[in-house]
C-alpha cells in the first residue's frame, strides 16, 4: 500500500480533499459543494490558527447545527486541533467543566449561544457567522496541519447522566473506522442524500451523519433541529434517501404523517436509545419502511446494527459492524453461554483512546483479555441469539433487584408503551425495606383522560411476572429527557425520592 492510499484511509479530511478533487461541483452540505467545503475549511482552519491555536489545542464547538458548525469542525480539525462539541443545552456548570477540563484554547459560538459563554472563560470567542464568512473569503490563503491517525481529532464528554462528565478521546484513526463502519455496513455512496436533524454535539450526528457523509462523497442536508413537519415533507418530496433519527422522533413522525410510502428513502436508521419494539411495528405497517437500528456509544461510535439487507427483528440490535468485536461477559468479565444476559463488551479499531486527563476513569472502563486485546466496559446488558443478533436489555445501573429477582426495566417499558395511549414510559427501582427496590413507573400519554391506570397494570399483570409488575404508575406531561431524547432517569430517581 503507498504512503498516500494509507493516508487517505485514516483521516475523515482525506476523505474531503479526494471529493473535493473528484467531484468538485458536487453538493457536499446542503448547496454547498464539495470544492468549496475544502476550500473553506483551510480558510477557517487559517483564521484559526491566526487567533492563537495551535495543534492539539482544543476547540470548544458550543452551538446548535449549521453550516458554521461544520466549518469550524473541519476548520479545526485542519488547524490540527482538538474538536470538543458541547451540548447546546448546557449552561453554567456542565459548560464550565467542559471547558475547564479540556482547557479550552479557542470557543466557537452562534447568536444564541454565545450569552452562556462559562463565566469562568476568557479566551478568543469566534462567532460562527465569522466562520462561515472566512470560508468564503478567496482573500485568506488555506492553511493544514499534518496529524497522525493517532493523534486525538475528536473530545466527546458523555452525556453525563450518570456521575461527571468525562471527555472521551476520539482519535483521527478512529473517526475514520467509524465512518468505515457505518458507510460499508449501510452501503452508503457518493448518490446518497442524508436529511440529518439529529445535534452535531453528538456523535451520532458528527460521526456517522457529517463524517459518514465525507466519507462517501454524498450530500446531506442539515438542519437546526428536528421539526417534524419538515422532516415529513422533506422525506414526501423524493430527495432523500436517508433518515437517522432516536426514537422519539419515530414517535413524532407516527403521531403526525399518514400513511404511504417515502418515495426515494432507502434507510431510516434508529439509535441512541432503545426503539420499542411496538413503534419499529408501527412504522413499518404505515410506511412499508423497516427501521434500521444500531446501538452505539460515545466511547466507541457503533457497535451493532441491523442487517442492512436481510430481517430486521423488532426489539434487537442485530450484528457487529465490520471490524467490531462483542462479547458478553458475567461481572467478572467471563463470557457467559447465548440466551443469558451479560454486560456488553467491545474491542475494534472504533474504539476511543480513553479519558481526557482520567487514568482512573480509563483504567476502570477497560478489561485486558490474557492476549492483550483491549475491551470495552459498555455498562449495557445485552442477550445474543444467533438469527436475531443482539438484543439490549438495558444498563447496568438501572438493573432493578426486587425481593432478589432481577428486573430490567426495559422488559417492562416496551409492555408498557405497546398500550394504547401511552407514548413513553421509564420504570426505576424504589428502595423498599422488605424487598430492597420495587419496580415504579412514569408514563407519558397522548391524552391523561384516556389511560385508565388501573386498567394498565391489570394489562401488565396479566404479561409479566407479577413481581415485575409496577407498584406505583405516575402520569406525567413530560419526561425528563436530555438533547438526544434520552429519559434522564437519574432525574426521575430524585424525583422519585423526594
Ligand atoms: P451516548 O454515549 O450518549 O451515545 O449513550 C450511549 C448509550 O446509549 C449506550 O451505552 C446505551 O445505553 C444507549 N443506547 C445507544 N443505542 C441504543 C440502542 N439501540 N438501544 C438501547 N440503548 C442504546
Amino acid at each position: 500500500m503507498s504512503a498516500r492510499t494509507r493516508h487517505f484511509r485514516t483521516m475523515i479530511l482525506d476523505a474531503l480533499d479526494l471529493h473535493a478533487r473528484v467531484r468538485p461541483a458536487s453538493f457536499a452540505i446542503d448547496d454547498v459543494t464539495y470544492g468549496e467545503l475544502r476550500d473553506g475549511a483551510s480558510r477557517v482552519a487559517e483564521r484559526l490558527r491566526a487567533v492563537g491555536v495551535a495543534p492539539g489545542d482544543r476547540v470548544v464547538l458550543y452551538a446548535e447545527n449549521s453550516l458554521g458548525f461544520v466549518y469550524a469542525y473541519l476548520g479545526a480539525l485542519r488547524a490540527g486541533a482538538i474538536v470538543v462539541p458541547a451540548n447546546v443545552l448546557y449552561r453554567e456548570s456542565d459548560l464550565a467543566r467542559i471547558v475547564e477540563d479540556s482547557g479550552a484554547r479557542v470557543m466557537c459560538v452562534s447568536a444564541q449561544s454565545r450569552p452562556f459563554v462559562a463565566s469562568g472563560y476568557s479566551g478568543p470567542v469566534v462567532d460562527l457567522a465569522d466562520v462561515v464568512a472566512w470560508a468564503i473569503d478567496a482573500h485568506i490563503a488555506p492553511y493544514a496541519c499534518d496529524r497522525t491517525p493517532d493523534d486525538t481529532a475528536l473530545l466527546v464528554y458523555t452525556s453525563g447522566t450518570t456521575g461527571r462528565a468525562k471527555g472521551a478521546m476520539l482519535t483521527h484513526a478512529n473517526l475514520a473506522a467509524i465512518a468505515s463502519q457505518v458507510t460499508r455496513a449501510w452501503a452508503w455512496t457518493s448518490g446518497d442524500t442524508l436529511l440529518l436533524t439529529l445535534p452535531l454535539f453528538h456523535i451520532h450526528g458528527l460521526c456517522a451523519g457529517v463524517n459518514g457523509t465525507l466519507a462517501t462523497g454524498a450530500r446531506l442536508l442539515l438542519r437546526e433541529r428536528f421539526e417534524v413537519s419538515d422532516v415529513i415533507a422533506t422525506l414526501r418530496a423524493g430527495k432523500t434517501t436517508m433518515f437517522f433519527g432516536v426514537p422519539t422522533m419515530y414517535v413524532r413522525i407516527l403521531e403526525r404523517a399518514d400513511s404511504g410510502p417515502f418515495p426515494a428513502v432507502r434507510l431510516f436508521v434508529s439509535g441512541s436509545a432503545a426503539l420499542p419494539a411496538s413503534i419499529h411495528e408501527a412504522f413499518a405497517a404505515r410506511f412499508d419502511a423497516s427501521i434500521l437500528e444500531r446501538y452505539g456509544s460515545t466511547e466507541f461510535g457503533f457497535a451493532l446494527t441491523n442487517r442492512y439487507d436481510g430481517a430486521r427483528y423488532p426489539g434487537t440490535v442485530g450484528f457487529p459492524f465490520p471490524g467490531v468485536r462483542v462479547r458478553l461477559v458475567d461481572a467478572n468479565a467471563c463470557d457467559i453461554p447465548d440466551g443469558e444476559i451479560g454486560e456488553i463488551l467491545v474491542s475494534g479499531p472504533n474504539v476511543c483512546a480513553g479519558y481526557w486527563r482520567d487514568a482512573d476513569a480509563t483504567a476502570a472502563a477497560f478489561v485486558n483479555d490474557t492476549d492483550g486485546t483491549r475491551w470495552f466496559r459498555s455498562g449495557d446488558l445485552g442477550t445474543f441469539d444467533t438469527e436475531r443478533g443482539y438484543a439490549i436489555v438495558g444498563r447496568t445501573k438501572e438493573l432493578i433487584i426486587s425481593g432478589g429477582f432481577n428486573i430490567y426495566p426495559r422488559e417492562i417499558e416496551d409492555e408498557l408503551v405497546s398500550i394504547d395511549g401511552i407514548r413513553a414510559a421509564a420504570v426505576i427501582g424504589r428502595p423498599d425495606a422488605a424487598r430492597g427496590e420495587l419496580p415504579v413507573a412514569y408514563v407519558e400519554t397522548e391524552g391523561v383522560a384516556d389511560v385508565d391506570i388501573e386498567a394498565v397494570l391489570a394489562t401488565l399483570r396479566a404479561r409479566l411476572a407479577s413481581f415485575k409488575v409496577p407498584r406505583e404508575m405516575t402520569i406525567v406531561d413530560e419526561l425528563p429527557r436530555n438533547a438526544m431524547g434520552k429519559i434522564d432517569k437519574p432525574a426521575l430517581r430524585a424525583r422519585s425520592a423526594m
